[in-house]
Formats: structure tokens, C-alpha cells, sequence
């Protein structure tokens, strides 16, 4: 309890409303905008997540407008990184924000190549909530692809940043992280994932 509640619980509080400082109500604002988030991706046992995407051909609004909505849905989740299978969209589009340089968008990605030493570390997916699991990675990676605006991109990526933008590239073949992880840390995942699964 902090100082400021003895000041006000005598006459003040009718209602059974805790009361929060402004910390806490941005935090507990932050969690519900996240919770709707979340609400708007896919979740483990839609089919979507496991769908491979079609080749983006057309660079229009409805591109631009749909790496928008997909930069806004990781920034509320408060991920950082989405792929457009996660939002129910066949396309081959990814964003991703590993550093503090922005987001990053990237159509009909090519992994031009993987290297450095492979590094095993935790990773969570904003479609298996509660689950994290070991994955290894390459720690060097370099993409091609085009920008939402059909210009030429290329992205030469370390560390997280290269496991971020793996882990992604991933979802757009309906690959996710418990297809990576070792069969314990599987079995572990599915078992927090199915309960949830048959709630739906
Ligand atoms: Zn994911």
C-alpha cells in the first residue's frame, strides 16, 4: 500500500475499486490494450498458422495498409515480430522490431544466407502464449526481398536480430517454434497449449 491510500481511505472509497497510482494504471492499461492485441492474432490450432503464404504481386494501399495494421498489432502485443499468417493473411510479409532502429517491414523475403555459429536460446510466439521454448538459430543472416513500396530491400542481420527475423520468416511456412524445439520442451508446450485449445 503507498502513503497516498491513507490519505483517502477514510472518506472516500464507497466502491470497492482498488485504487492505483499512475503506474499502475498505465500498466494495467498497457496488459488490456495487449490482451486485445492478442485477441486479433491467431492462436495455436488455427489452421492459418499452418499455411504456407503465396508470393505478394501486387504493391498497393492494401499492402501498406495491412504492414500497418501488422506494426501496430506487434507494438500493442508488445512483440517484436509478426507474420502475416498471423493474422490470417497468405502473404509473404514480416515485420519485425529486434533494437531500438524501428520496425521493419519485408515482403516476399529470401534468405540469402545463414551463417556464424548456431546459438540455442529461449523463444516466445505471440500465437503460443505461455509457451517459451529452446530454438537454435543461425547468428548471421542476410534477406532480400522489397519494402511495401516494391523497392529492393536487404537486411543483413546478427544475433537477435537474425533470430527474430528467422523466427518469423518461419511462420510464413506454417513453421513455428515447438517444430524447432527438442521433444521435451514439445511435449511441455503442448501441454499448456491443448487445455486452452479446447476452451475455443
Ligand atoms: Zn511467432
Amino acid at each position: 500500500m503507498s502513503e497516498h491510500d491513507h490519505h483517502h481511505h477514510e472518506h472516500q472509497h464507497a466502491h470497492d475499486e482498488p485504487e492505483l497510482d499512475a503506474d499502475e494504471r498505465a500498466d494495467a492499461e498497457a496488459e488490456a490494450i495487449r490482451h486485445y492485441a492478442l485477441a486479433q492474432i491467431r492462436q495455436y490450432g488455427d489452421p492459418a498458422l499452418r499455411l504456407t503464404a503465396h508470393e505478394v504481386t501486387e504493391f498497393d494501399d492494401d499492402l501498406r495498409r495491412l504492414v500497418d495494421r501488422m506494426i501496430a498489432l506487434m507494438h500493442d502485443a508488445q512483440g517484436v515480430g509478426l507474420a502475416a499468417t498471423q493474422v490470417g493473411v497468405l502473404r509473404r510479409v514480416f515485420v519485425f522490431e529486434p533494437d531500438d532502429q524501428g520496425p521493419r517491414a519485408i515482403v516476399n523475403p529470401a534468405v540469402v544466407s545463414r551463417g556464424g555459429e548456431p546459438e540455442t536460446d529461449e523463444e516466445g510466439c505471440l500465437s503460443l502464449q505461455g509457451v517459451r521454448v529452446p530454438v537454435e538459430r543461425a547468428t548471421e543472416l542476410v534477406l532480400e526481398g522489397k519494402d511495401p513500396n516494391g523497392d529492393a530491400v536487404r537486411h543483413e542481420l546478427a544475433g537477435y536480430a537474425a533470430r527474430v527475423a528467422q523466427h518469423e520468416f518461419d511462420h510464413l511456412d506454417g513453421v513455428m517454434i515447438i517444430d524447432r524445439t527438442d521433444d521435451e520442451h514439445r511435449r511441455e508446450a503442448l501441454a499448456t497449449l491443448r487445455p486452452r485449445v479446447s476452451l475455443r
